[in-house]
């Protein structure tokens, strides 16, 4: 069995790693900022609508031990809020914790605050990435999981300004990404006004900051929707990278779920207009902290690939989460960086790589969210199980599937039951 380093530990890169160590491989996690999990780390939504389906999916397929751990970390479930059903809502606090057991548990050698700055390739192949001057790592076979959130000089170009949010990029350096440090030309989002990238669609308040009887229904019901009048609807929906909450709703309520903090649907909202909703007048932003003015801007760096989530004109990388597709989700990245851990572990055995069929939801998305369809397609759409474009999209095919026997059947059918786990 060869060596596998995967760059970057949000959901993906967690995913990948566990994968391709379940499959017998040796791996290493490296991750710039001094915990795991990225942006997962203000996230929390999982399990509403397309999303049931592929965790079944991944349950069955082998590779739902991720979701498991999301579960013992859940503060609610079956909650439902506009467009949205049996959601389920994770605590951002205690995530992280779980996560980090679990891949010890399974081997991964798990490395913080280790950034790659830069890769050396021979021919079509990585052969090792460094970080900074004083260290370099060789492998067999790397796998891209850095992300697309920030740095710094894109949210300052295509968004507001630095809102300080949780990729901490003043403190641990920005985002590098590795495939584009390897000569891959990346893909570039677009947005509704023409502009590149997207704004990160929700910011999360401190609860001590809000009124108690409020905190109280957010507590019990894990959601509260206030409706706004007409002078505070401030949220531009066409900004947004997650399309699933571009719904009027969002616009004419302020929607906040519990997730240990108060999440609020929104890309960001100023301060004052927002302390003028009852029960908010002392409402404070905790990510990102310049939450009145903005969010970090993402999906500026997607790298082309192919269906097994090997990445184009390079023989031993792979890639998955945000970096794999305009995909947006923790439910997204899970299920690409279990693919792409999967191959990356099989290529160093020399096996043959997994590609997974489109009589599944998980296998569907992957080929529709195929950066190199972009020729067919603009680059506006953001793509997930959970709502907008490619939820239709798997209504119509009727891959949305909620009954646990029947997506059994199906991956049973594809002859794919407990592969990841073979
Ligand atoms: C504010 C916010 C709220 C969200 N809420 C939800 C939600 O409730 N539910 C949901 O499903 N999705 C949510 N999302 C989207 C979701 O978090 C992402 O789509 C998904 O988790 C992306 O995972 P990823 O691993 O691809 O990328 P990321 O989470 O961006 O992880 C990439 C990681 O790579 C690291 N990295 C980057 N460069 C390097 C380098 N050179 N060396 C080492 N490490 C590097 C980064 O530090 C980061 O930890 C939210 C996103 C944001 C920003």
């Amino acid at each position: 069995m060869g060596s596998v380093l995967v760059i970057g530990a949000g959901w993906a890169g967690c995913a990948a790693a566990l994968a391709a160590a379940r499959r017998g491989a040796e791996v290493t996690l490296l991750e710039r900022t001094d915990q795991l999990l990225g942006t997962g780390l203000v996230g929390g939504i999982y399990r509403n609508n397309g999303r049931l389906t592929a965790l079944l999916e991944a349950e069955a397929l082998g590779c739902g031990h991720l979701f498991e751990v999301m579960d013992q970390a859940a503060r609610h479930k079956d909650v439902e809020f506009p467009g949205h059903s049996h959601a389920a809502l994770y605590d951002v606090g205690q995530i992280e914790f779980l996560v980090r057991r679990h891949l010890l548990a399974a081997g991964v050698q798990v490395r913080t605050s280790a950034r790659v700055t830069d890769v050396r390739i021979k021919e079509d192949r990585l052969t090792q990435v460094e970080l900074g001057e004083a260290e370099s790592i060789t492998a067999d076979i790397f796998v891209d999981t850095t992300g697309s959130a920030g740095g710094i000089h894109n949210c300052g170009r295509f968004g507001n300004g630095c809102a300080m949010c949780v990729i901490r990029c003043p403190s641990f350096g920005p985002r590098v990404s590795v495939a584009a440090k390897a000569g891959v030309l990346e893909i570039m989002g677009m947005r509704g006004e023409g502009r590149p990238g997207s704004m990160s669609g929700s910011c999360k308040l401190c609860k001590d900051s809000l009124d108690s009887a409020l905190v109280k229904k957010l507590e019990t019901n894990g959601v509260v929707v206030i409706p706004l009048p007409a002078v505070l609807r401030h949220a531009e929906l066409e900004n947004k990278a997650c399309q699933q909450y571009n719904l009027p709703a969002f616009k004419e309520n302020l929607v906040l779920l519990d997730t240990g903090h108060a999440k609020m649907m929104s890309s960001y909202f100023p301060l004052d207009l927002l302390q003028q909703i009852p029960g908010l007048s002392q409402a404070r932003y905790v990510d990102p902290y310049a939450g009145g003015m903005g969010n970090s801007i993402r999906f500026t760096a997607v790298a082309p690939r192919d269906n097994r989530l090997k990445v184009d004109g390079l023989d031993n990388l792979f890639c998955a989460g945000e970096k794999a597709g305009f995909l947006v989700g923790h439910t997204e990245a899970v299920v690409t960086g279990s693919l792409a851990g999967f191959n990356a572990a099989a290529k160093s055995d020399g096996a043959k790589l997994l590609t997974l069929p489109d009589s599944l939801a998980c296998g569907d998305i992957i080929a529709y969210s195929n950066p190199n369809r972009q020729k067919e397609r603009p680059r506006m759409q953001r793509i997930t199980f959970s709502g907008a474009e490619y939820f239709a999209r798997m209504q119509k095919r009727g891959l949305y599937l909620t009954d646990r026997d029947t997506v059994q059947g199906l991956v049973k059918e594809a002859g794919l039951i407990n592969i990841f786990s073979k």
